[in-house]
């Protein structure tokens, strides 16, 4: 069973869930779909980018699974910002998806129209188009140009994060402003797999060196939303609910943070 996050409307959303990022082929992001709501995922997360927003939406039907057991995110493109812009773009994922709501729709990255972005989300939320609203890569400074035009703050930040970039400031921020963090990259590509402290604990709690960092984003109250086209992977990203790391061990894997970002620097992002 996953356990849930209460966002700050009192939405639950799934702590962990299954990234769709890089699977373009309709075949290829259908199949890993299906397979990973078959194994047990509740949560996915797309974007208009991604170019699979039919793929899922096809997966979600064929799953048989009721619309309200699922949590689907989708995320408005740089290119759709605006508030006119990011209405119509929300209209053709929704179409896409072919969904009657989306649990939550993010601005992909902050642009110099962020705030008529997220005004436009607002609005998806009050036509309850959408259950939550929120937004994605974006810093402190970007969050502060939202709060002060915002009636609803943001409920979620989804920002690349892992041990090797453990994002300590954001998430206090976040913590303090109760936004919910989405962990991009939670396993930060596999670079800290061979760490000793990583392999170390693997060995301890029988697991693999990405349970261990994906059950260090729960202890850290993350959502998690890892990526694997392949079964085993898919599957052992889950089984991550049956055993707990303690504080020193979540610590020294906090601790670990070099401050790489395996993608773009939001404040330079094209
Ligand atoms: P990830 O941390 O999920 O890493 C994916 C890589 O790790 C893949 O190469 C995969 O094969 C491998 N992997 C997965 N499970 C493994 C396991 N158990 N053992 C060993 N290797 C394993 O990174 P990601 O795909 O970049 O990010 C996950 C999701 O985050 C994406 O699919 C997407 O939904 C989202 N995302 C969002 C943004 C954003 O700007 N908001 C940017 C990138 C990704």
């Amino acid at each position: 069973m996953i356990p849930t996050i209460t966002l700050a409307n009192g939405v639950h959303m799934p702590q962990l869930g299954f990234g769709v990022f890089r699977m373009k082929e309709h075949t290829a992001a259908y199949e890993a779909t299906l397979q990973a709501l078959q194994l047990g995922y509740r949560a996915i997360d797309t974007a208009a980018i991604y170019e699979n927003e039919e793929a899922v939406g096809q997966a979600i039907r064929d799953s048989g699974i009721a619309r309200e057991e699922l949590f689907i995110t989708t995320k408005v493109w740089n290119a759709d910002q605006g508030y006119d812009e990011t209405l119509r773009a929300f209209d053709v994922s929704q179409k896409k998806l072919g969904l009657e709501y989306v649990d939550l729709y993010l601005t992909h990255w902050p642009k110099p129209q962020l705030v008529h972005t997220y005004r436009a989300i607002e609005r998806l939320y009050d036509e309850k188009l959408i259950c939550a609203t929120g937004v994605s890569n974006h810093h402190e400074h970007h969050l502060e140009q939202i709060f002060a035009v915002a009636n609803v703050a943001p409920m979620v930040n989804q920002i690349e994060c892992h041990p090797s970039l453990s994002q300590d400031a954001l998430r206090a921020f976040c913590k303090e402003k109760n936004i919910a963090v989405t962990a991009w990259a939670p396993l930060g590509t596999g670079i800290v797999f061979t760490h000793p402290i990583v392999k170390q604990l693997a060995a301890k709690y029988g697991k693999t060196p990405a349970q261990i960092v994906l059950r260090w984003h729960i202890e850290m109250g993350n959502i998690a939303i890892p990526k694997s086209a392949n079964k085993e992977r898919a599957a052992e990203n889950l089984r991550i609910f049956d055993f707990a790391l303690q504080v020193d061990e979540v610590a020294a894997l906090t601790a670990l943070n070099t401050f790489h970002r395996t993608g773009a620097d939001p404040d330079n992002f094209d």
